[in-house]
């Protein structure tokens, strides 16, 4: 069986080994440091002898490193962790279990679900939560961050007399993570040494799942990433906006208060508007056709029904651009429907409508609109 080095030295980068056996790209080495997939962690990654390990997986008590390419069996081989992505996995998983067991024994949930991939981490609870308390549970966790805590990982000799987390009913072979006044809890994944290791612990967003909450946090170098990345968009938007970045959701609360406000401005006008062409409108012929910049579907319905009610004439008004029109016509119900069918069968139209009013986009210039309207006058 392969002696386990992650269990006891968790900082062990590169190591030597003996290929025990390998085939299809599937290696056992006498004493590996890769961590395999398990308790809710993805596996290590690195190079055996220069190879590339893309998994490791433990299936049947047997470690199995899953290579780019097949090695020598009975060779010594040099072998190195991709410490920089294993490192930010013990950030984060030594995070979570600070987390999990602040939230233990002050609120009495139990880490009912975690994953920690390569991006995302969350872990379940099986009680509600508030904003305020998750506020609570950050601050505690950090505290423990910069005292330093202790953690040690041993396999205890006798179980009994130990007050630890579990999520499985295990009697045997159970690896203990100690966190020095903090937390107890059975786990088979690398943690870092001392609890300063990891930085910072931020709580970043919550939800409720089941009959509990799902929590996303970010630890170490993740949350100075996360940290970086809201730095640039608030300064991207300070900038926008002209105001210093502890100003920016002020800002932007007024802006969209604005904005509100020049709507319901431009909503009036419109209207004005609407009446004023209506007033001033003659029509020449039985079709009235009217091209108006800058109305939405519902001002152009309005418009082409006010000037219907006025002439008792079919009105044909369109907006946009050539190719991008929206449009809404008023007649009739029996003479619109007929002449909408053909308007629709000669240009490219979305569209349509019931009660003497149709509306909807066509995908034509001015000139083939105008074209088809005259032709079918
Ligand atoms: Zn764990």
């Amino acid at each position: 069986m392969t002696e386990k080095l992650y269990d006891v030295n968790s900082h062990l980068k590169e190591f030597s080994a003996t290929v025990l056996f390998c085939k299809d790209k599937k290696a056992v080495l006498d004493k590996t440091a890769f961590f395999p997939e398990g308790g809710g962690q993805t596996s290590d990654k690195g190079y055996i002898d220069g190879v590339k390990v893309l998994d490791v997986k433990e299936e049947n008590g047997e470690i199995y490193h899953y290579l780019e390419a097949d090695i020598e069996t009975g060779k010594t081989v040099d072998c190195k962790l991709d410490w920089e992505e294993r490192f930010d996995k013990m950030q984060n998983h030594s995070g979570e279990h600070i987390i999990s067991g602040i939230v233990h024994s002050l609120f009495g949930y139990d880490n009912v679900g975690f994953h920690l991939s390569d991006r995302e981490m969350t872990m379940d609870f099986n009680g509600m939560l508030t904003r305020e308390d998750l506020k609570r549970v950050e601050q505690l966790a950090n505290e423990i961050v910069w005292r330093g805590a202790k953690f040690n990982c041993y396999y205890p000799e006798n179980l009994e007399n130990l007050e630890y987390r579990s999520k499985l009913d295990l009697s045997e072979n159970v690896r203990i993570v100690e966190i020095e006044d903090c937390d107890m809890c059975a786990c088979c994944a690398p943690h870092v040494e001392n609890a300063g290791e990891i930085g910072i612990i931020k709580i970043l967003d919550f939800c409720k799942n089941k009959n509990g909450i799902r929590i996303w946090a970010v630890c170490g170098k993740r949350a100075l990433l996360d940290y970086n990345n809201r730095y640039q968009n608030d300064l991207k938007i300070s900038s926008l906006l002209c105001v210093p970045q502890t100003e920016i959701a002020k800002s932007v609360e007024k802006t969209l208060e604005n904005i509100e406000s020049l709507k319901y401005e431009i909503g009036g006008l419109k209207r004005r508007l609407i009446a004023e062409i209506t007033n001033s409108f003659v029509s020449e012929c039985k079709v009235s056709v009217l091209f108006q910049d800058g109305f939405d579907i519902k001002e152009l319905q309005l418009l082409s029904d006010a000037l219907h009610k006025k002439t008792g004439d079919m009105i044909a008004v369109f907006s946009g651009a050539d190719s991008e029109y929206s449009f809404a016509i008023c007649g009739e119900s029996e003479k619109l429907d007929g002449w909408f069918k053909d308007f629709k069968s000669k240009l490219n139209v979305r569209g349509g409508g019931r009660n003497g009013m149709v509306q909807g986009t066509v995908l034509n210039t001015k000139d083939e609109i105008l074209g088809v309207i005259n032709e079918l006058d």
